[in-house]
């Protein structure tokens, strides 16, 4: 059994069960010619049901047969062209082969005596990254899991800092008087935040958005101002720079003069539209996020890097010792004094992987504008759908993309039944799925259902969207004739 444990005697077995299971990934995607294969639960589960845990295999070759069929054959396949649903983009080669390398080395972020070089090179990340959004000299931050923790790290410490001495917070006060104001589109782990930090069940303050789907900030003030009314305390503000459903970005100069007017932390939740900080052409489209409190990029959305790979930035430094909590055995006060970089000061995990090292290897080989170029075109991409979709009779598309995501709902002419028409589309969608051609997403705008392309290929061209248009009209006309034939 010791020849499975990876050191200096097993070397080789390493190189070639690694290199194995790189030879079998290498053949699925140059053979891939649809992004899933239809494969139902009812199809799969057995299979995985059947294999005994407690009876291994021993042999490498047949456990990766064995994971062709319960794993490779049918998984979603992100790199595929006609992949258009959730945020998840296909990865770049140099994060991959930094995910093989800190997997295998295995450092632990949490403290400079389990990572080493790997502290400095986060960190240089963290700087680099903070730099590019202008957060000033006194910036800092962390990596993290996602998107989600981000967000919940940023609101604990505008928590914190919203606490003592502000204006309307008084002795004997709770947290039940602390408000978050989100737009109605803002990611849900907002919304699990505020309930993980003890706030109260209404303490997110939803804020409509307009026609655009960004956050109405007249709403925003006039929320501000009731809230500073009835007696409670504006905790934070959190701007969504490239919503989930929209890629919408909300107008975060005019959010910012709010937030200096009432005194409160801004949260830029930049989860999706962190890749315009590497964009050569749409930089501007955030221009005003250097002036927030905090940050969330999540990499593993738009800066092509395998999951996970997201950190959370603040404007001081000092901010993050709100989650600091010194142990003993693993990173005691003193080493603060002696100078010692222990990153688990500013965490919510303690062991955590090294994913800044993906990133590091991507911007020394690729460089940031080989990453903003792929973002770039994924955006033009958008644009071009856009016009597609516009001068389509059988579509109804809701916002011209400010990154790279496309709403839209066939609308047949024959048909004026709204709900008849939702139908249509969950079916065309559900159908297109079971078809494996393509994989796309659906939500609701205003109440009807839509369906979403979430671009992040820069390999899908405008050929791709149109033939997957001509299917979703394709699976909804065949569901719309199928009902006409059961009404009759
Ligand atoms: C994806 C997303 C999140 C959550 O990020 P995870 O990495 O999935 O945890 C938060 N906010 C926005 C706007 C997102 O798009």
């Amino acid at each position: 059994m010791r020849s499975h444990l990876l050191n200096g005697l097993t070397a080789e077995h390493y190189r070639s069960s690694v290199t194995e299971g790189v030879e079998r990934v290498a053949a699925k995607l140059a053979t891939t010619d649809r992004p899933f294969t239809g494969v139902t639960v009812d199809a799969l589960a057995p299979r995985v049901d059947a294999i005994d845990l407690d009876r291994p295999l021993g042999d490498t070759a047949a456990v990766l047969d064995e994971l062709e069929d319960v794993y490779l054959k049918d998984a979603v396949y992100f790199h595929h062209p006609r992949y258009l649903a959730h945020l998840n983009c296909p990865v770049v080669i140099p994060a991959v082969l930094g995910e093989a390398v800190l997997s295998a080395v295995n450092s632990s972020l949490d403290t400079w005596d389990q990572s080493a070089g790997g502290t400095l090179i986060e960190r240089k990340l963290i700087d680099w990254t903070a730099r590019r959004i202008g957060l000033g000299p006194a910036a800092d931050g962390v990596f993290t899991s996602g998107g989600t923790q981000s967000n919940l790290q940023a609101l604990l410490l505008a928590r914190e800092e919203a606490k003592p001495g502000r204006a309307g917070w008084e002795k004997g006060d709770s947290l039940a008087k602390l408000r978050i104001f989100a737009s109605e589109v803002s990611h849900f782990s907002v919304q699990k935040a505020a309930k993980l930090l003890g706030l109260s069940a209404d303490s997110v303050v939803s804020i409509p958005v307009d026609h655009d789907k960004r956050l109405r900030t007249v709403a925003l003030a006039r929320e501000l101002e009731r809230c500073r009314y009835d007696g409670l305390v504006p905790m934070a503000v959190v701007a969504t720079a490239g919503t989930t459903d929209f890629g919408s970005i909300d107008p975060l100069p005019e959010i910012a003069g709010l937030c200096a007017q009432y005194d409160t932390w801004l949260h830029v939740d930049a989860a999706y539209g962190c890749g315009l900080l590497a964009s050569l052409k749409y930089r501007d489209r955030i221009a005003g996020i250097d002036r927030a409190d905090s940050v969330t990029v999540d990499y593993h959305k738009s800066f092509f890097q395998p999951v996970s790979s997201s950190a959370l930035l603040v404007r001081d430094a000092a901010t993050l010792r709100h989650a600091t909590y010194h142990a003993e055995y693993l990173n005691p006060r003193r080493m603060v004094r002696e100078r010692i970089p222990n990153q688990v000061d500013k965490s919510l995990q303690t062991t955590r992987r090294f994913d800044a090292l993906k990133l590091w290897l991507t911007l020394r080989v690729m460089g940031a504008d080989g990453i903003g170029q792929l973002f770039d075109e994924v955006c033009d991409l958008a644009q071009e759908g856009f016009r597609l979709l516009a001068a389509d009779p059988r579509y109804d598309v809701v916002v011209e993309p400010s990154l790279s995501t496309l709403v839209f709902r066939y609308i047949p002419a024959a048909v004026t039944d709204p709900a008849e028409i939702d139908r249509a589309n969950l079916y065309a969608r559900k159908a297109l799925f079971a078809s494996g051609e393509a994989v796309v997403a659906g939500t609701k705008a205003d109440g009807r259902h839509y369906l979403k392309f979430t671009l992040l290929n820069p390999e899908t061209t405008a050929a791709d969207i149109a033939a997957v248009l001509d299917l979703i009209a394709g699976h909804a006309e065949q569901y719309l004739g199928e009902s006409l034939d059961r009404a009759s």
